[in-house]
């Protein structure tokens, strides 16, 4: 039996008045992107234009040793680089001939730039126009920043998925493109169950390898994976492919919400839809009802860090009985997120970019019972007696699709029942 979502009783919050606030902002920047793209990318190599800092960020992030040669590194700006007494282009020039000499496996590069390129203004355009000419056709040369000026650290999945975009071959066919980086695993379900109801041929940006047969064009249909790609999605609707809107694939009503915008384009019938997903659907169920347990009842805060902010909060207010008081996302494409806001009931504030203090004073005011923020923030929180969720981990952890949703709901349901355990603790 088909079940529609049910929309929000209240309406939804599409329309809810969005308190913008813009001061200080705490956020990691977009070249933690190039940890998990590097593993999706087989023959890719990113290359940061950068600074010591940006070099520790990376090795530690990635926790790579650097024996193992990794498919990413960074060309450090020293001091007479920082004082333009270096010509930077040319350096560039000789450090890129050495890495493709020495690494032939190499058939994508990417220049990618940093706080340190940007204030100094390397031209990282320029210099992939020219590499390019230089080591076309055997090596692709590309360039996105992932820099932290005024940026969010999924900000650098998108850049680097919309650099590709312009490159991509023409095509007439229709096909349906999938975008975003997902682990493998969580990519080979979607896939599966979307060649299960016979829609294909079926193409993922970012593609394993450059020499792949992915192209777009005006017959291409896409749909997103991930909340924080509106540069990607402008970019593809420029080559003239057409973007599908759905909720995001988070739990079982969002994925079968995803699953059946798709199937709707393409055609499927209700009885193969029903046939394909009811098993996994049930199994999501049953494994978000027991997960999310502990979090029924509970209240949730989401400061502005990773961009799945509004799904996760419809995810968590629908799916696992939570209260959401405020949701706030760096920022809100209604374009991207409308429908996510649709199923969010009205009642949370709905804030976009961040002026810290400003917002710590709400938190402490509200005293969730979760708090959802980055790294820097959930420390002090804690030890403020607020239980705390990192959002950088709801980006490393396969959280998307039906076989994941109990786990996503797990991610959420540890912080709180530990809180719960420590609050018996200190009474007894
Ligand atoms: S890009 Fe900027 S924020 Fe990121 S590590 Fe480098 S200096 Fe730090």
């Amino acid at each position: 039996m088909t079940e529609l979502p049910r929309l929000a009783e209240t309406g939804g919050c599409r329309n809810t008045p969005i308190l913008k606030q813009r001061g200080q902002h705490q956020v990691f920047c977009g070249l933690t992107g190039i940890i998990w793209l590097h593993r999706k990318m087989q023959d890719a190599f990113f290359l940061v234009v950068g600074s010591r800092t940006c070099a520790h960020l990376l090795q530690s992030a990635a926790g790579v040793m650097i024996f193992a040669e990794p498919r990413f590194g960074t060309a450090i700006l020293e001091e007479t680089d920082l004082a333009g007494l270096a010509d930077a282009q040319e350096e560039l020039d000789r450090v890129v001939a050495e890495l493709l000499s020495r690494r032939p496996d190499i058939r994508q590069l990417f220049l990618v730039g940093s706080c340190p390129s940007e204030v100094i203004k390397i031209d990282l355009q320029r210099a992939a126009e020219r590499l390019s000419e230089t080591h076309a056709p055997h090596v692709r040369i590309l360039n996105f920043s992932g820099s932290g000026i005024e940026t969010t650290f999924t900000q650098g999945e998108d850049a680097c998925l919309a650099s590709m975009v312009p490159v991509l071959p023409q095509t007439e066919a229709r096909e349906l493109l999938l975008v975003g980086a997902l682990p493998d695993v969580v990519e080979e379900q979607a896939v599966s169950l979307l060649e299960q109801m016979g829609i294909g041929p079926i193409r993922v940006l970012p593609a394993p390898r450059a020499d792949s047969d992915l192209a777009v064009g005006k017959n291409t249909v896409f749909v997103l994976t991930q909340p924080f790609l509106g540069d990607t999605h402008a970019a593809l609707e420029r080559r003239g492919a057409r973007h599908l809107p759905a909720p995001f694939p988070f739990g079982e009503e969002g994925t079968t919400a995803w699953l059946r915008v798709i199937a709707e384009e393409f055609g499927v019938d209700a009885e193969t839809f029903d046939r394909v997903t009811a098993a996994p659907r049930a199994r999501a169920r049953k494994a978000v009802s027991q997960a999310s347990e502990a979090l029924r009842g509970k209240s949730v805060f989401f400061f502005p860090d990773s961009q799945l902010e509004i799904p996760l909060a419809r995810f968590l207010t629908r799916e696992c009985g939570m209260e959401a008081i405020e949701v706030g996302a760096p920022f809100i494409h209604k374009g991207v997120v409308g429908p996510d806001l649709d199923l969010l009931a009205e009642g949370p504030t709905l804030a976009e970019g961040q002026d810290v203090d400003l917002q710590l004073d709400r938190c402490r005011a509200a005293r969730p019972d979760l708090t959802v923020c980055g790294l820097g923030l959930a420390n002090p929180l804690e030890a403020e007696g607020l239980a705390t969720k990192w959002a950088i981990e709801l980006v490393f952890t396969p959280v998307h699709f039906y076989e994941q949703a109990g786990d996503l709901a797990g991610l959420f349901s540890r912080p709180v029942r530990r809180a719960d355990l420590l609050k018996v603790e200190a009474a007894e």
